[in-house]
Formats: structure tokens, C-alpha cells, sequence
């Protein structure tokens, strides 16, 4: 192949580079920019959200170019997927890394010399070891494509030492570009990336952030293992991913969902190395759909069909909860991000911020929690607010993605429950907690109310037409709207605020509707349930068996989108099966037939 320009390619050629490769009619956005940055020679910096498609910014131009593109990549883990993914596409690529024998680096080593290879990938320490420099030095090299680049900066949530010695790349290999890519990067970050790295008149692409296929929803925890089940009713057969906060909390949901017949994998830092890898591996190839975990589980996973992630605690800040949340669709597809909190995780929050000893990052771990318990909070749109934090504003009114801007939360007034709440407090002598303020609104009859003779006082009894998860609610409403404090960390004790008192004298209150918590029907929309649904389910199970015979996940194999693309498609012939997004030359050739053969049968079934 002669060696030609950025310039020399034309869009069209691009374009048909695209559909002949990966099987996509368009560009993402920013994604031509950034394939022509390295066409034309040029360092770029490239900030994209996860799943914005960065590893199709480097692909591309790697089948294009003649030599290597060197990929440096930090987990040694993934190597593998992403291996076997570029290759499903046709792609030439290979890993070299300490997984491997000393046969099969020979032979890596063999087909890059002779310039056999379009991809390779490589973890940042290679570069540290003793004859690495010289060995790629040989090699016909095209580009270097620096993934999650934000690891060379101290000031990144993950520094990796390692990738310092990246900065030696432009100087050893003057000739040859560089694409870094990220997907988080505040301006300290970016600054960073630039200087350490020495890219030369960079090219700086800094994507939105915004998701548009992620729904943010947030409740306020009432009944949680009851608020799980029924949201994990409407995702049946679905694959997601559970946050909790700790270890402890992860055994006792899994082994929860587990007695209720769903099969739900556990995973955090306390379990052995191979138990952890175990549950990893059987969510990746959708063996276990569920996964519960602490934020331990999570970097690396580029699962792209993730269709929800569910937080059980509050998280410790904005950008793990939009890191996280981000695991969920990458794919594009639709898919739901759902937060339940109550205010004691914003009380654990805050007293693991106050056992930072240095002042200043305890102060920012503060100030951090208080954003997001405002997130949760205070109904406005959530991406705005997401984006907000990010230094992003969102233009439209209404992001109709969201629980806020789809009126999904319903307000109602509340002030009768707030004044009987309040004065249970007040005639108690604001010396009580949130239980005994319970047992006097219900009129109950414990032991405690009968040692404070609190039957004799005028509220006694007087909430008994509701249950006393309701109460719990609305005192916690209370607190979080600030009508009401808690006090004291042992004794934690219930005390009215002047806002209280303004309620109490007629000031109205309003709170969430407390929710209804048995499942509902299905809220998935149209297309998914649609008549395409069984010949969906159909096309998924032959992608399991071809993924099982070819040993990789089913996602190398073909995405969930692509098949869904398929069944309302389809298509009756070769040629027409690469209309189907997703379908690219060499997945046509390869799995073509099998698929055409299921649609085939799905169609004299009568279905
Ligand atoms: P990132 O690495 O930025 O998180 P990926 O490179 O894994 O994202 O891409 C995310 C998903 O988007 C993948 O499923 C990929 O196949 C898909 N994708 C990438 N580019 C396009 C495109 N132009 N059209 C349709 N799908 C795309
Ligand atoms: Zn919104």
C-alpha cells in the first residue's frame, strides 16, 4: 500500500474504510477529526466520554497507514478482548506482554518486524524493560496511541508511574504521531498530559460529556432490597452491574438476590484473586448477568452492553458516580442508571471525610460529598447537573432523560404528616431519635413509651393510618429538607429546625411521593418489546454458541445493537446483511450465514 496523507484520503474513502471495517454508516462525532489528525501527522489529545468510540479513532488509521500502530494500554487484563475484537474486524493485531511464552513473543516480535502487523498493543511498563526502546526502534512504526492517557498525571484519579516513561516517545520516534486519548481529565490533567507527554502543536478534541442514552434516576432508599427486586423485574434478562459501598454490603445483597433465584455474581477487594477473576469472566460472557460489587469492580470493564448500573449507597463524589454510571451503554444503546440514597450514607460519607487527617483533602472530600448529596437532592435536571460539574453546559430545557425532566418524580403535599412528625418531636422534648418518634406517631405500645409515659401526650396514636415505613420516610424527608436535624453520633436525637417551625406554624411541605414498590410493568420501550423481540432473543443465543465455540465473549462476536439492528431488518441475503450496523467484510464473512440461517427459520416458523 503506498503511503499516503491525510490529506490523500478522502472523506468518501473514509467513509467506505468505515462501513468495509466496523460495518458503521456514520462517524461518531469527533471521531473523522481525529482518524485525519494522525492521517496528516499530527499529536492530538482526544477527551471522550467512555463509549464515545475512541478505539475506532485509532483503528482506523492503523489499517490505513502502512507499519504498526503501537497501542499502550494499562491493563495487561484486556489486552486479550481487545485483541480479538480489532481481529474479528479483519484487523491485524496482536499484544505483547508478560502473559505471554517466550514462542508466542518470538513470533509477535517476527510478524512486527516485517511490518505484518496493523495493531499492536503494549502495557506501560514494556517500556521499562532493558532493550524495549531499541527493539521498537527496528520496527516499521506508524503511530503511537496512548489509551487513558490521564495515568501519567499526578493529578489524575489513577497515576500509574509507569507511563512516565512515555515522555521519551517524541524524541525516540520523531517521525511518528501521537493520538492520546482519555476519557477524564480536568484542566490540571490535560495540561499535564500535554507537557509530559511533549506533543508537538497538538491537536486538542475535548468531547461532551453527556450520555445521551444514559437515564439518570434517583430515589429516596425506602424498602431496599424491595426497591431492587421490582427495578431488577423490569431488567429482566438484562446484564447490570450493583454498586454498594462496602464489602460486607456486597456479600449480603448477592447472597440476598441469589435466595431470590437471580444470578448474581460478588465482587470486591476482600475475595481471592481467582474468585474475583472468576466472577469478572462470567460476567463478561453474560454467563452472570449481575453483578454486585464495590467500586473496587469496574476499571477495565468495557462490556459495551452493560444495560444498567444501579447504586445502593450514596457514592463519595461526582466523578466516581459519573465513572461508574458511565460502565452502562456504551454500546448507545438505551440504557438506566438508578440511585438510591437516604441521608445516613450522607452521614457515613461525611464521618469517613472526617477522619482525613490533612485538612485540605478533607476538605475537598467534604465539599465533594455535599455536591453530590445536592445531586441527589434538589430536582433538577440530574445531566445538567452532571455536565454542570464537569464545566459543561447543558442547552436544552428539557433533557428528557432523566427522572426530573420526564416527571417521574412526583411531589406532594405533606404538610399535615410534617406538622404530626414535628410535634411528635416538640412535645417529646426534642431529646428523642427517629425511633421513638415513630412508636409515638403510631401509638405504639413498646417498652420505651410506656418508661416515658408518652401515651399521654396529644400526638400519641396520631399517625396510625399509615404504616411505619412511611414515617421512617418522611422524617428522613424531613432531615434532608433540613425541617429537621439529627444530633449526636451515639445517641443520635431528632431536633427541630427554624424551618421546622415555620411548618409547624403553616408553612407548606412538600416531598417526594413515597413510591409504590411492588414491580410495575415493564417501562422498556417499544422497540425492545417489539414483534422483533423473539427473533432478537434467537439471534442472541446462536451469538452465544458461536461466542462459545470461538472462545470469546459474545460482544466480539456482534453487539446487542447490532443484533437488534438485524431483527427488525431482516435480511435475506448476504448483501443485505451488511445494511446491518455492525456488520463490517469480515464478521460478514465469518458469521453471515449462521445469522441469516436463524432469520431464515424465524421467518417459515410464521412468527
Ligand atoms: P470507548 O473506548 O471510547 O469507551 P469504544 O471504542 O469501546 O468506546 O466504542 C464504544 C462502542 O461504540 C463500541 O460498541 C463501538 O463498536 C461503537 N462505535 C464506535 N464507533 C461507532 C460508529 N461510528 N458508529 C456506530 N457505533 C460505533
Ligand atoms: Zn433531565
Amino acid at each position: 500500500m503506498e503511503q499516503r496523507t491525510g490529506a490523500a484520503w478522502s472523506e468518501a474513502d473514509l467513509h467506505q474504510e468505515l462501513g468495509r471495517l466496523f460495518g458503521y454508516a456514520a462517524f461518531r462525532p469527533h471521531q473523522l477529526d481525529i482518524v485525519r489528525s494522525v492521517l496528516d501527522g499530527r499529536d492530538s489529545l482526544s477527551i471522550m466520554p467512555t463509549g464515545g468510540g475512541k478505539s475506532l479513532c485509532f483503528q482506523l488509521p492503523a489499517s490505513l497507514m502502512r507499519g504498526t500502530c503501537v497501542v499502550v494500554s494499562p491493563l495487561i487484563s484486556l489486552m486479550k478482548d481487545q485483541v480479538d475484537a480489532a481481529c474479528a474486524n479483519g484487523l491485524r493485531a496482536a499484544a505483547f506482554n508478560s502473559s505471554l511464552s517466550a514462542a508466542e513473543r518470538a513470533a509477535v516480535s517476527a510478524s512486527l518486524r516485517t511490518g505484518e502487523l496493523d495493531l499492536l498493543y503494549v502495557s506501560p511498563e514494556r517500556f521499562g524493560v532493558p532493550g524495549f526502546w531499541e527493539a521498537l526502534a527496528a520496527c516499521p512504526v506508524s503511530f503511537f496511541a496512548i489509551d487513558e492517557a490521564h495515568c501519567i498525571s499526578q493529578w489524575g484519579h489513577d497515576f500509574r508511574p509507569d507511563y512516565l516513561a512515555l515522555s521519551g516517545l517524541v524524541e525516540r520516534f520523531p517521525h511518528c504521531p501521537v493520538a492520546a486519548f482519555t476519557a477524564t481529565a480536568t484542566p490540571a490533567v490535560e495540561q499535564d498530559i500535554l507537557s509530559r507527554l511533549g506533543l508537538r502543536d497538538p491537536r486538542l478534541i475535548r468531547a461532551s460529556f453527556d450520555r445521551p442514552n444514559l437515564f439518570y434516576h434517583v430515589l429516596p432508599k425506602e424498602d431496599l432490597n424491595a426497591q431492587l427486586l421490582a427495578f431488577l423485574d423490569r431488567h429482566a434478562g438484562e446484564s447490570g452491574i450493583i454498586y454498594r459501598s462496602t464489602r460486607k454490603k456486597v456479600e449480603e445483597t448477592a447472597a440476598f438476590l441469589r435466595k431470590k433465584g437471580l444470578n448474581a455474581g460478588a465482587y470486591h477487594a476482600g475475595l481471592p484473586d481467582a474468585e474475583r477473576a472468576r466472577a469478572q469472566e462470567a460476567f463478561r460472557r453474560d454467563e452472570c448477568p449481575l453483578m454486585v460489587a464495590t467500586v473496587a469492580f469496574g476499571m477495565g470493564i468495557d462490556k459495551p452492553d452493560v444495560r444498567f448500573v444501579v447504586h445502593l449507597d450514596l457514592p463519595k463524589n461526582l466523578e466516581s458516580y459519573y465513572q461508574e454510571t458511565g460502565r452502562a451503554g456504551r454500546d448507545g444503546d438505551p440504557a438506566h442508571c438508578l440511585l438510591l440514597y437516604s441521608p445516613a450514607d450522607m452521614s457515613q460519607l461525611l464521618y469517613f471525610a472526617r477522619q482525613i487527617e490533612d485538612e485540605e483533602q478533607r476538605s475537598i472530600t467534604e465539599k465533594q460529598a455535599y455536591a453530590m448529596l445536592e445531586y441527589a437532592e434538589r430536582n433538577q435536571c440530574r445531566r445538567k447537573a452532571l455536565l454542570a460539574y464537569f464545566g459543561e453546559t447543558y442547552p436544552e430545557p428539557n433533557c428528557g432523560g432523566c427522572d426530573v425532566c420526564t416527571g417521574e418524580i412526583a411531589e406532594e403535599d405533606y404538610t399535615i404528616e410534617a406538622q404530626k412528625a414535628l410535634s411528635a418531636m416538640v412535645r417529646s422534648g426534642c431529646r428523642f431519635g427517629r425511633v421513638l418518634i415513630m412508636d409515638i406517631l403510631m401509638g405504639a405500645d413498646s417498652r420505651r413509651i410506656r418508661e416515658t409515659g408518652f401515651q399521654s401526650l396529644p400526638t400519641y396514636g396520631v399517625g396510625k393510618d399509615r404504616s411505619r415505613r412511611f414515617w421512617r420516610y418522611l422524617i428522613d424527608a424531613l432531615t434532608r429538607q433540613g425541617l429537621a436535624a439529627v444530633e449526636g453520633v451515639d445517641y443520635p436525637i431528632l431536633r427541630v429546625t427554624e424551618s421546622g417551625w415555620e411548618t409547624l406554624r403553616g408553612k407548606p411541605f412538600h416531598a417526594m411521593r413515597i413510591v409504590e414498590t411492588r414491580a410495575r410493568k415493564s417501562r422498556k420501550p417499544e422497540a425492545e418489546l417489539g414483534p422483533d423481540e423473539a427473533l432478537f432473543q434467537l439471534l442472541r443465543a446462536e451469538r452465544t454458541r458461536l461466542a462459545r465455540e470461538a472462545e470469546v465473549p459474545p460482544y466480539v462476536i456482534f453487539h446487542d445493537s447490532t443484533l437488534r439492528d438485524m431483527a427488525s431488518r431482516k435480511p435475506a441475503s448476504l448483501q443485505a446483511m451488511l445494511d446491518v450496523s455492525g456488520v463490517g467484510e469480515r464478521k460478514l464473512g465469518l458469521y453471515g450465514d449462521a445469522f441469516l440461517a436463524v432469520i431464515e427459520a424465524y421467518r417459515e416458523s410464521g412468527a
